[in-house]
Formats: C-alpha cells, structure tokens, sequence
C-alpha cells in the first residue's frame, strides 16, 4: 500500500494504458478503466464492474480518485439549484443549475475563490485559495447533470463558466475539462453548448484563438470607458480596453465567432447617455450580443441597480445599432445563487 496515492483522473488515457502494460495485463484494460472514470463517471473502484477483483485491488493500492462531494444542494423557488461542493482537500467551491424552458444550464467554478477583485461581486471578497484541477471541473457538470435529470427529467444542455474564479487564470485545467466533457469517451456534449466567461484577459484570449477552441466567449465587459471600468473592475489598468479589444478582433478574425458581453447597469456608475455611447462603439468593433444582466446586491451601497430608464436607453441605443440584447433577469436570488452572489455562505 502507497501512502502518497496519486489521483488516477491526473493520468491521460495512453498513460493509464501504460499502467497496465507496465503491470503484466492488457492495455485494453486502460480503456475499460478510463471509460469508468470519464463516460459512467465511477466514484471508486469498487464500481467498476467489469474489472477483475486483483485488478481493482491492485488500482486500490495504487490510486484515488479524488471525487468531488455535493456537502450542501439548495433548491430555489424558481427551480434553480445550488451545489455547495466539497474538494478533496476540504476547500468548497459553488456551481448552479439554472433550468428554463428549453434549457437546463450548469454554472460551474473554475477557482477556490478569484484572483481578480471587482467590487460588484460577492466571489471577490474570498481570497483566491487554489485553481480547480479538471476533474473538479468534471466533476460539478456531473452533479448537475445528475441534479437537472433527477429533478427536472432531462439532461444538461449548457454549460456556463460563471462560476466562482477566472476561467482565463486557470486556463490549462479548464481546457482539460472541456475536452473530457466534450469528447466522445467522456461526456460528449457539444462545445457549442459552453460558454467560457471571462474578465477579459488580453493575452488568454489571444491563446484561445490560436487554440482554435469551439467553445463561445462572453467577457465581463460592465464598461467601456477605462476610467470607470478600473474603479469597479482595478485589474482594468492592468487589461486596458484598448489592449481588450485588439484581443477581441483578433478572436474573431480566427474564429469568426460572436462575442457575448456581459453588462450590469448601476445607478450612478454607468448609467450615462456617455456610457451607453461609449459601449455602442464598443460593440461595433467585433460581432457580439449583449447580456444585460440584473444587479444582485452584496450588502454593499456602493452599487444600486440603474432605473428602469436606463436600462431601457442602453435596449433603445443598441437596438438602434442593430445589436441584439437580452436582458437576463436574476435566477435564484433567494439561495444566493445569482451572479456575483457564490461565496460560500451557506
Ligand atoms: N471571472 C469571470 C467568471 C465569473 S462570471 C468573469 O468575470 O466573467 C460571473 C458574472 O457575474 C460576471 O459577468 C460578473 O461580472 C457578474 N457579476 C458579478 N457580480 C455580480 C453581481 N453582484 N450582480 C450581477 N452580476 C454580477
């Protein structure tokens, strides 16, 4: 028996079958194992059915399998469902299952906490403790999956990185995740059901483009004059929008894909006929589609949802300019499961 068993998900398929061959059996069994571990999702060897008893010993004496673990679920009104998820190493990180009527969404972590610091958002107020490795990705779309066909008879359709954390900031492990949740001997969903959502990281964007990822690309936006965007989101002086939007086209003249801008409109903050000028030529620069998104208090007065009026210049200005905009009301507010609202209250 081992005493520093290392976590057999860590291992690539060709590695696992190494393993076998290595050991005097088949590298056949690497595939068997391997599909226990990303297709049927295995929690312990022990479930694994098909493998012989020495064999799942011999697994047992060798490895773990660092399972996630639902510690607390909570079910809104509204049908939306929140995981408190407990890691191997005792940390907790959120993700949230958000059902409409056509589509059933997991809002996954992809960070203990976040790195970044915008003052909107309740993530922020925890320090960033560790990046999420991709089997802890993995594995909250297999709780939600689990949850959205237990409760609501059907399977996942989305994804959404809108989870705590920076997706862009733990890069590496989130395209690990989606590899295993997209390919054919894992969860087979198709990329162009996952949005990857993200502050807006010049240099990590240009990497996915380069990457010929296929999944879809939302950034924070919230402004688009530096100056006010760097008080509310500080890592702006670092990521000025000039540097953003260079990152942006340059996405697009790769992928030809649409980016989806995320935007909450504040009294006081951007609320301005300036502000909405300002995001207008900001959405002609690249094909996109705007999330106005409604504001989920953090017991903090700084930030007030604009009136009504506003929020109904910005609709009246992009419809003008022909840019499409949904308004997304808030979905799970009274478990504080919203936007901006996971930091592990519960
Ligand atoms: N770091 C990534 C992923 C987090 S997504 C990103 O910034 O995109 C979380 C989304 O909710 C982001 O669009 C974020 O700006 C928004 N958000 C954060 N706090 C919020 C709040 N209090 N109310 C509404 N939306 C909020």
């Amino acid at each position: 028996m081992k005493d520093n068993k290392k976590d057999i998900r860590a291992l690539t398929k060709e590695q696992l079958r190494d393993f076998f061959v290595k050991n005097g059996d088949k590298a056949f069994r690497g595939n068997q194992v391997y599909e226990w571990l990303w297709q049927k999702s295995a929690h312990t060897f022990e479930d694994m059915t098909n493998i012989s008893k020495e064999t799942r010993q011999m697994l047992e004496d060798n490895f773990v399998i660092n399972h996630i673990k639902v510690d607390t679920m909570q079910r809104s009104n509204d049908g939306t469902v929140k995981n408190a998820v407990r890691l191997h190493d005792g940390l907790i990180v959120e993700s949230v299952l958000i059902p409409t009527k056509t589509r059933t969404t997991a809002c996954v972590s992809s960070q203990v906490g976040c790195s970044l610091d915008c003052k909107f958002c309740a993530t922020a107020r925890l320090k960033r403790m560790r990046n999420l490795n991709p089997d802890e990705i993995f594995d909250q779309v297999v709780a939600i999956d689990n949850e959205s066909r237990l409760y609501h008879n059907r399977p996942l359709s989305n994804i959404v990185f809108m989870g705590m954390g920076e997706p862009l900031m733990n890069y590496n492990n989130v395209i690990k995740a989606i590899d295993k949740i997209t390919s054919t001997d894992g969860l087979a969903m198709s990329p162009k059901r996952i949005t990857v959502s993200t502050s807006g990281v010049p240099k990590m964007i240009r990497k996915m483009a380069d990457d010929d990822v296929k999944f879809n690309l939302a950034v924070s936006l919230h402004s688009a004059i530096d100056e006010v965007r760097t008080k509310i989101m500080p890592f702006n002086e670092t990521f000025p929008l000039k540097d953003l939007k260079e990152a942006l086209e340059y996405w697009y003249l790769k992928t030809s894909r649409k980016i989806s801008y995320e935007y909450v409109v504040w009294k006081g903050i951007n609320d301005k006929q300036g502000d909405i000028d300002a995001f207008v030529k900001f959405c002609k620069y690249v094909p996109c589609k705007v999330n106005i998104i409604e504001y989920n208090p953090i017991d903090d007065g700084e930030f007030q949802q604009a009136s009504n009026d506003a929020l109904e210049n910005y609709i009246t200005a992009l419809e003008k300019n022909r840019i499409v905009v949904n308004v997304r009301r808030s979905r799970g507010k009274d478990i504080d499961a919203a936007c901006g609202q996971l930091a592990n209250k519960s």
